[in-house]
């Protein structure tokens, strides 16, 4: 399966304000996986506008700073472009190429988005006699790129198959805010003695989300404790560590 790239002229690309600076392709370690961490950000090419003019304008970059883009319905867009050193992953610019995911990666990405994400990837593997490995941006850098969902998806070996479709995850959703409600009102924690079927949710949600809660048995123990407190410490920007699964430890569980 061949894939097409709207190249830099086709999305209407603004860049480069002067020449690229080449890979040393000897150098080059990896592909490196991002995305936009940006609530609601636009979609489509929209996006890609978005992220050159916040890079050029804004950062005063040369361009915009990954290699290629992937958007929700799986286009791929060229950003720099092949062999070129990027601006996204620093200190691995100069060992990597970068492919960004538009949309959010904490939430299941559709899988066409996967599909073309996978074979973007192969591509550029190809360009180096497969030899690369393929990470995510926070096994380079402090941050939580490119999302947990994603990330998941990543360490799970990219596979498209049994992946969540998008659909049954707004089935749940009625499911999540009802529960969210009463966690609001009665925070989750191992103190209560909490149990349940919101504990349940929440167990279940840490395990996809790699924090293994202990069984999923809706019975706040202490190995679930230390499974949200890993979760907040990772979102430590957004969330107080401390093992209690309150409104916003849910909001962000299931963001
Ligand atoms: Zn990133």
């Amino acid at each position: 399966m061949s894939k097409t790239i709207i190249s830099r002229k086709g999305w209407g690309s603004k860049g480069p304000k002067k020449p690229f600076t080449w890979l040393n392709k000897n150098r080059v370690k990896g592909v490196a996986l991002h995305h936009s961490g940006v609530k609601n950000g636009p979609s489509g090419v929209a996006a890609v506008k978005a992220f050159e003019k916040h890079h050029m304008d804004s950062n005063g970059w040369n361009a915009i700073a990954y290699n290629w883009l992937v958007d929700e319905e799986g286009v791929i867009y060229e950003g720099r472009g092949a062999g070129v050193v990027s601006a996204a992953t620093r200190p691995w610019n100069s060992r990597t190429e970068s492919i960004c995911y538009t949309g959010d990666g904490d939430k299941p990405v559709p899988s066409k988005a996967l599909e073309s994400i996978r074979w973007l990837t192969s591509s550029v593997q190809e360009r180096y006699d497969n030899k690369l490995w393929v990470k995510g941006h926070r096994d380079l850098a402090s941050t939580s790129c490119p999302g947990t969902w994603l990330y998941n998806w990543l360490q799970g070996g990219m596979g498209i198959d049994r992946l969540p479709e998008p659909q049954e995850w707004d089935g749940i959703k009625a499911q999540i805010d009802r529960l969210g409600a009463i966690v609001a009102k009665k925070p989750l924690s191992r103190r209560r003695r909490s149990r349940g079927e919101a504990v349940r949710v929440a167990q279940e949600r840490l395990k996809a989300l790699g924090f293994d809660p202990g069984p999923v048995d809706g019975h706040f123990g202490p190995r679930t404790r230390v499974a949200v407190m890993a979760f907040q410490k990772r979102y430590r920007d957004f969330l107080t560590v401390d093992g209690v699964v309150g409104s916003n430890s849910w909001r962000m569980l299931f963001a």
